[in-house]
């Protein structure tokens, strides 16, 4: 039987550039001045795969990494071994989760007495008691997802952490609406209530975060650069598109491909996919790919150009659940590589433009990619 890679296999793949997350890593350090960076591999590093972002970054000499759920926790620290890092959870958790938590030692972001109260009670019963569970406190200064938000909640809920040996102070947070934006009003209303809560309690700076990377890259002076907290900067994507330029050069770490798997002649009047919405106009040379809306590749994004062979070539008629129709420049071979996300010769298409094309952010193309594409770690620069 021949040895086909993952990407002759399925064809598609996306190819992760290690070479470009160090940069980006090593870039927003530098830019910020900050002394230690928490890297946010949430939803499986925003598509892009959290064990290869995290162990790429503990080698950079990231020790600390956050995700969003208990079983990314869980799978986050098995894949990390006997690597020492901290794992926290942000968001919102089940405090029935408070023994996996102990477990596996995850830190949740905590916000309020009923939760810690409810995890201190499942500690109690079944868990191991010289062992507390370190908790990141959160303060909402205008997210209103979760976390303290009076000078009394704040009181409480940081006493009874300080209380209970169920419970160890890791950290103090607060996560920034508008730090990407223009008008810097609530930004600015967002970091005087945090610096009014943490101080209320003499809480150390050394415990604060709050930089996101549109904090990181757009307010690197601030208060709040001690510790980042940050995320898709990390992975070459500007948070503040389509609104402001990077003001440092980011490489994008995801380069989607696929393949050219038939390659045929439509006739001028032919049509093709569903609805029959695409009718040739001329003859001429299509070829299928296999992918589609069920890896990802929205089925809004119709009409979006792709590249072959260095040309930009278009998206005909409807993205299926599995394939897509595409013009070609002529008859190509077998496999011959389609660019979805990527450069190829002098062109390239950004996950910046896939957004554009959807009317969404490039996050969400990112967490999109379905776990049908194979992630391929790569070592060089696409
Ligand atoms: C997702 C998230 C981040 C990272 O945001 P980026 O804008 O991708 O850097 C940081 N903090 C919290 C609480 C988050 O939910």
């Amino acid at each position: 039987m021949q040895d086909l890679t993952k990407f002759d296999e399925r064809g598609a793949a996306l190819f992760l550039s290690r070479a470009a997350l160090i940069h980006n890593y090593q870039t927003i350090m530098a830019h910020t001045g900050a002394q230690k960076m928490i890297a946010v591999v949430k939803a499986d590093a925003y598509g892009l795969g959290a064990a290869f972002v995290a162990k790429t970054l503990f080698d950079q000499g990231v020790r600390d990494f956050a995700v969003a759920t208990t079983a990314e926790g869980i799978a986050l620290r098995q894949a990390l071994g006997d690597r020492p890092a901290q794992i926290i959870l942000l968001g919102v958790q089940n405090p029935a989760l408070a023994l996996q938590m102990q477990t596996y030692e995850l830190a949740p972001a905590v916000g309020d007495v009923a939760w810690l109260t409810q995890a201190a009670q499942v500690l109690a019963e079944s868990g191991q008691p010289d062992r507390p569970v370190r908790v990141h406190l959160a303060v909402d200064t205008g997210m209103g997802r979760m976390g303290v938000q009076s000078t009394e909640e704040m009181a409480a809920v940081y006493q009874l952490i300080q209380s209970n040996s169920a419970f160890e102070l890791a950290g103090v947070f607060t996560h920034f609406a508008t730090a990407d934006e223009h008008d810097q009003a609530y930004y600015d209303l967002q970091k005087e209530r945090f610096l009014n809560l943490v101080q209320s309690q003499a809480i150390d700076p050394a415990y604060w975060h709050l930089a996101n990377s549109g904090s990181a890259l757009f307010h690197p002076a601030e208060i709040n650069c001690q510790t980042l907290r940050v995320g898709s900067a990390l992975y070459g994507y500007n948070p503040a598109f389509p609104e402001k330029d990077l003001p440092v050069a980011l490489e994008p770490v995801a380069t989607w491909q696929a393949q050219v798997w038939a390659c045929h002649r439509l006739a001028a009047g032919r049509a093709l996919s569903y609805g029959a919405t695409y009718v040739a106009t001329e003859d001429q040379w299509v070829g299928t790919v296999p992918i589609g809306y069920a890896d990802g590749y929205h089925r809004n994004l119709v009409g979006m150009t792709v590249l072959v062979q260095g040309t930009r070539q278009r998206i005909l008629g409807r993205i299926t659940m599995d394939q897509v129709v595409i013009s070609l420049p002529g008859p190509v071979p077998f496999g011959t590589p389609v660019t979805l996300i990527g450069q190829d010769g002098q062109a390239s298409i950004t996950v910046e433009d896939l957004a554009a094309h959807s009317q969404t952010i490039p996050h969400e193309i990112l967490t999109g990619i379905g776990a049908r594409i194979p992630r391929i770690a790569i070592e060089e620069r696409r």
